[in-house]
């Protein structure tokens, strides 16, 4: 699992250190990054987070999160801080078109790159990594990271295990999902007993909606959602007037797509938004249905079986009718 194990060895000195992870950031890339930035600046190192993009406001009180360099808000000083890097972590992410606009930067850089990541197909670009495609999130592999590097898990502070226990509730759907093993549940019970307070976590993360977040949601429900029955499938699509009207930001689709899949019979969600130039896409989808093979086939992405995603440059409804058109090869493990 760990490879390049070797490389360790240039953390017993201090170092100039930059964390990067996926565009828009969600809980896991931000927790798995912060929390391994508490516990490098503890250790004495240079350490950064750069970001490509900003992040859910529902994510806007995590320890560290001031310290975040995001790269449109202050592009020569990220520029400077991935040339400066001896060492650049690639977190939550294995393909590094994932970082957007940062993608030219670490390919560039001179760095080593330790990838710490869940996710399928990684590319071929660390001197050391920590892969784990069955881990339910990044965060979790932070945790072993570090305790693998100190010996024990000693090192994890109340800050450390409140960012990597955000990381691992958002990723597992409050600890819903396939992913969540008895191996999850005691690293949760370790970040507990190291001061995160999760009960508090819960309350920031999926009690601090805007009204006009849940207006939002409101409309969508009621206007933007088809139910396809005989495919056992749901899907939202989200047209731009509409994210105008409600003044949509980062974070406030989050999680929609999952109401879709809330449908009794559903067995496949999709949720498409007319945001940017492209049209992004996510797929939801229980037992065998293979989102990441639908995303990497159709709509040039990817990501887990149950969760994925990808874009599109056609228009929204192209997009829709495209997604309708593969329906029926996957009919049979669809209504299985
Ligand atoms: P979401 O639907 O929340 O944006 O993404 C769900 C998962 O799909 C992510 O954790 C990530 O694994 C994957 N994913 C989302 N967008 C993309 C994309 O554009 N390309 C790839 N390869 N994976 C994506
Ligand atoms: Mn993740």
């Amino acid at each position: 699992m760990l490879q390049g194990q070797k490389n360790l060895q240039l953390l017993n000195e201090p170092k100039q250190i930059v964390i990067t992870t996926h565009h828009k950031p969600d809980g896991d890339a931000l927790g798995s990054s912060l929390g391994l930035y508490h516990w490098l600046k503890a250790k004495g190192h240079q350490v950064q987070v750069v970001l490509s993009s900003d992040f859910p406001t529902f994510l806007d009180w995590m320890p560290g999160r001031d310290e975040v360099v995001i790269y449109p808000d202050a592009p020569d000083i990220t520029e400077q801080l991935i040339r400066d890097a001896e060492i650049i972590f690639c977190l939550d992410y294995s393909a590094l078109n994932r970082t957007n606009i940062l993608e030219p930067l670490i390919q560039n850089s001179q760095a080593q790159k330790w990838m710490i990541d869940h996710h399928l197909d990684p590319e071929d670009f660390a001197q050391l990594s920590l892969w784990d495609s069955n881990a339910a999130a990044t965060a979790q592999l932070i945790y072993t990271f570090i305790a693998e590097v100190n010996g024990d898990s000693s090192g994890i502070t109340a800050d450390i295990a409140t960012c990597l226990y955000a990381g691992i509730m958002t990723d597992t759907g409050s600890f819903r999902f396939r992913s969540t093993t008895s191996a999850v549940h005691h690293i949760i019970a370790c970040l507990i007993d190291a001061g995160a307070r999760n009960w508090e976590i819960h309350e920031k993360i999926y009690n601090s909606a805007t009204e006009n977040r849940l207006k939002f949601l409101g409309y969508c429900l009621l206007n933007c959602l088809e139910v396809l029955p005989e495919y056992n499938t749901a899907l939202f699509a989200i047209n731009k007037e509409d994210l105008q009207k409600f003044n949509v930001t980062t974070g406030d689709t989050e999680g929609l797509v999952n109401y879709a899949l809330s449908v009794k019979g559903v067995r496949l969600a999709a949720l498409f938004i007319d945001r940017t130039e492209l049209i992004k896409l996510s797929l939801r989808s229980i037992g065998d249905i293979p989102c990441n093979e639908i995303c990497k086939v159709h709509f040039n992405g990817g990501g887990h079986l149950n969760a994925s995603g990808g874009s599109s440059n056609e228009t929204l409804s192209q997009v829709v009718n495209r997604f309708k058109s593969i329906l029926p090869d996957y009919k049979e493990i669809l209504t299985k």
